[in-house]
C-alpha cells in the first residue's frame, strides 16, 4: 500500500509534522493473526507501543524490526535504550511480549488503569472473567458440556504471561512526555487507549482498516460493551485534524472519519438484523447461529460474545424484552429468550 510514508524491508517509517519519527514493526502474533508494534522516536524519547504476543515468532519479528530500524534507517535503538513501554490495552496479542522486552529493558511500563490488573495479576483477570463468561454462556443457552470446553480454551491462556508490575498510568486527556495525547476509548477493552502524535492517531484495536473490532457484553467485563464502544467511536470522530491513523493490525487508515462512520453503520445494521431475528423468541446462542452460522474452536466463543454484545445493547435500551419470565422464575439456570418489542 502506498502512502505518505517510507517502507524498508517491511518496516514503515512516518515523520510527523512536529518531527516525531514513528516506525511500524510487523509481527506475527498468533498462527492466524498478524499485527504491529510501534517505535516512537522524539528528542531523547525511545518509546515502544505494545510488545507483540510473546510467542517465539513474535519475539523474533520484534528483534528483526529493531535491526531494520538500526541497519536500514540508521537509527541505532536497542531494547536497552527504550525510555518507556506503552501498552494500548489488556489483550494478550498486545502485551504478551512484555516479559520478553522487560528482560532486555528497564523502561517503565504504562497502561490505562482499567487494564492495569491484567498485567499486574494476569491469572486473577482470567479466572474472574471466566466465571462471568460461564454465567453468560448459561444465560445464552449453551449446554454445560459446551461451556466447559469453551472455558478451558479461554483458560489455556493462563500459561502465556507472567504478571508484572506497572509503573505508570495512561489517563484520558493526558499529554505524555509533552507530545503524546492519550484518549481513553473503552469498548473493545476496558482500558483501550488511542494515542495522538501531531496529525496521526495510533488506534490500536479501537479502529481497524477492514475488520470491525470484536465486541463482548459489558455484563462480563465492565467498560466493554457496544454502548461504550459506540460512544468511544464518536469521541474519536470529534477530534479534529487527524490525517492518518495506524492500527494494531491491518493497513494504515487514510480516512479515519470515513472509517468511523462505516463501523457505526455496520453495527446499526447488525442491531437491525438482531431485531429481525428476534421476531420470534430467541436465545443468544440461536441469535449467534443465525448471524454467524457454524463456528469452530475459539470462534464459537467469539461469535457468542459478539451476538451477546448486540443483544445487551438492544435490551438495555428497551428494544428487546425477555419472553420466558415464568420459566426464569422457576429455573435460574434456564436460558433467556428475547423477543423484539
Ligand atoms: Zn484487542
Ligand atoms: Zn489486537
Amino acid at each position: 500500500m502506498q502512502g505518505p510514508w517510507e517502507e524498508r524491508e517491511g518496516v514503515l517509517c512516518y515523520r510527523t509534522g512536529g518531527g516525531v519519527e514513528l516506525y511500524r514493526l510487523p509481527v506475527r502474533l498468533f498462527p492466524e493473526l498478524d499485527g504491529y508494534v510501534y517505535l516512537v522516536l522524539a528528542d531523547s524519547h525511545r518509546i515502544l507501543v505494545d510488545t507483540g504476543s510473546g510467542l517465539p515468532e513474535s519475539q523474533a519479528d520484534l528483534i528483526r524490526g529493531f535491526e531494520v530500524v538500526r541497519d536500514r534507517y540508521r537509527r541505532p535503538v536497542g531494547f536497552e535504550d527504550l525510555t518507556a513501554i506503552l501498552i494500548t490495552h489488556g489483550h494478550i496479542d498486545h502485551f504478551g511480549g512484555l516479559n520478553f522486552v522487560r528482560q532486555r529493558s528497564a523502561a517503565p511500563v504504562f497502561i490505562h488503569e482499567l487494564d492495569r490488573r491484567v498485567l499486574a495479576n494476569f491469572p486473577e483477570r482470567l479466572i474472574t472473567v471466566a466465571r462471568e463468561i460461564r454465567g453468560f454462556l448459561s444465560h445464552a443457552g449453551v449446554s454445560p458440556q459446551r461451556q466447559s470446553v469453551l472455558l478451558s480454551m479461554y483458560l489455556d491462556m493462563k500459561t502465556m504471561f507472567q504478571s508484572t508490575p506497572v509503573e505508570g498510568c495512561l489517563d484520558d486527556g493526558q499529554r505524555l512526555f509533552g507530545f503524546i495525547e492519550v484518549h481513553h476509548t473503552p469498548g473493545h477493552c476496558p482500558g483501550q487507549i488511542c494515542l495522538r502524535i501531531d496529525e496521526i492517531l495510533l488506534t490500536s484495536d479501537h479502529i481497524l482498516a477492514h475488520t470491525t473490532p470484536h465486541q463482548a457484553p459489558e455484563r462480563i467485563t465492565r467498560y466493554t460493551g457496544l454502548g461504550h464502544y459506540l460512544d468511544s467511536l464518536r469521541r474519536i470522530a470529534a477530534l479534529p485534524g487527524i490525517a492518518l491513523a495506524f492500527g494494531g493490525h491491518e493497513e494504515p487508515i487514510l480516512d479515519l472519519y470515513g472509517r468511523v462512520a462505516a463501523i457505526e453503520r455496520f453495527h446499526r445494521q447488525r442491531l437491525e438484523r438482531v431485531l429481525e431475528i428476534c421476531r420470534e423468541p430467541r436465545t443468544i446462542a440461536e441469535i449467534s447461529w443465525a448471524l454467524f452460522g457454524r463456528q469452530y474452536g475459539y470462534g464459537v466463543l467469539l461469535a457468542l460474545l459478539e451476538a451477546g454484545a448486540h443483544v445487551e445493547y438492544l435490551y438495555d435500551r428497551g428494544y428487546l424484552q425477555v419472553e420466558n419470565l415464568d420459566q426464569l422464575e422457576q429455573d435460574p439456570n434456564a436460558p433467556v429468550r428475547y423477543r423484539r418489542l
